[in-house]
């Protein structure tokens, strides 16, 4: 299959190298020259502008940063596109903008699969897929999704996206309130490894215990792949769609503030688990 691969970076990178390993033919571009010579050097083509990338793409699988990006590339393409080509958004972006995209396309339909596992479960492909869309056409991507990972429908389009942002908002909020605790238990003289061991076997466990806590915090390495700034559009997403369908969430509106302040003090490409970093420094 001729498959279109649209924003090459942390994300894209391993998922278009695993296409290229399962047989596809990958005509990537990204913006980026390195991140394009990426995909050259994974055995993939890299295509020096949109149109090229997308000519004789049955597919067109987009990883970009947010719906901004998203709409301007589709905008940008779809009046070249293959007639009948799917457009799958594995990028995390705004539900309801999702929704009033596909719905505005013509020709060319569109599907959203955003993903949970981080750069390391990309490059297994083992990653968590949620789909939004029409079963039939999320059928017909599917020898797609599967080499990157496993498939769950959440609905309609947009729902994928929708999840996503909800995923994250609960992520982001685990590794503040696990970092507050960790930092508590460590000032009152506990071993941090031992807590964390004791955390993964009792009821506080999550994610942030059994992943980001131990590979990337404590090693003091703060590289798992996922900017700070992403984390933070997901979870104010989260929040504007609670706010959209009126259900309760003033944790997370909480925890979109401490992030925000979060932003505003590390460096443009921080790594999100460097929230614990900002949180040492006690602000109050
Ligand atoms: P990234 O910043 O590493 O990569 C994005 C790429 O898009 C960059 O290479 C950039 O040059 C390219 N790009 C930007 N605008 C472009 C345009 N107009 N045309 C072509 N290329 C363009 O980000 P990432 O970490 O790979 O994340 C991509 C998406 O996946 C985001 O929506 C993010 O929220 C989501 N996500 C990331 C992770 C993670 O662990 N990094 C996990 C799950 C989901």
């Amino acid at each position: 299959m001729t498959v279109a691969f649209i924003g090459i970076g942390n994300m894209g990178a391993p998922m278009s190298a695993r296409l290229v390993r399962a047989g596809h033919r990958v005509q990537g571009f990204d913006l980026a020259e390195p991140a394009r010579r990426a995909l050259a050097d994974a055995g993939g083509i890299a295509a020096d502008d949109l149109a090229t990338a997308i000519r004789g793409a049955g597919v067109i699988v987009l990883m970009l940063p947010n719906s901004d990006i998203v709409e301007a590339t589709v905008r940008d393409f779809t009046d070249r596109a293959e007639p009948g080509a799917i457009i799958v958004d594995m990028s995390s972006s705004e539900p309801l903008r999702t929704r009033a995209l596909a719905a505005s396309l013509t020709g060319v339909t569109l599907v959203d699969a955003p993903v949970s596992g981080g750069v390391a479960r990309a490059r297994t492909g083992k990653l968590t897929i949620m789909t939004g869309g029409e079963p039939a056409d999320l059928a017909r991507v599917e020898p797609i999704l599967s080499v990157l990972g496993t498939t769950t429908r959440a609905g309609a389009v947009g729902s994928g996206h929708a999840v996503k942002a909800l995923n994250n908002l609960m992520s982001a909020t685990h590794l503040l309130v696990t970092s507050e605790a960790m930092l508590a238990g460590e000032r009152f003289g506990i071993d941090p490894a031992i807590m964390l061991e004791i955390f993964n076997r009792s009821s506080g466990r999550s994610g942030s215990t059994e992943n980001k806590w131990p590979n990337f915090v404590l090693p003091g390495t703060f590289d798992s792949g996922f900017g700070l700034r992403l984390m933070l559009k997901d979870m104010r997403i989260a929040v504007g769609l609670a706010a959209e369908v009126g259900t309760p969430d003033p944790l997370g509106r909480a925890a979109v503030e401490m992030w925000s302040r979060a932003a505003s003090t590390l460096a443009a490409d921080a790594d999100h688990t460097e929230i614990v970093t900002w949180l040492r420094k006690d602000p109050g």
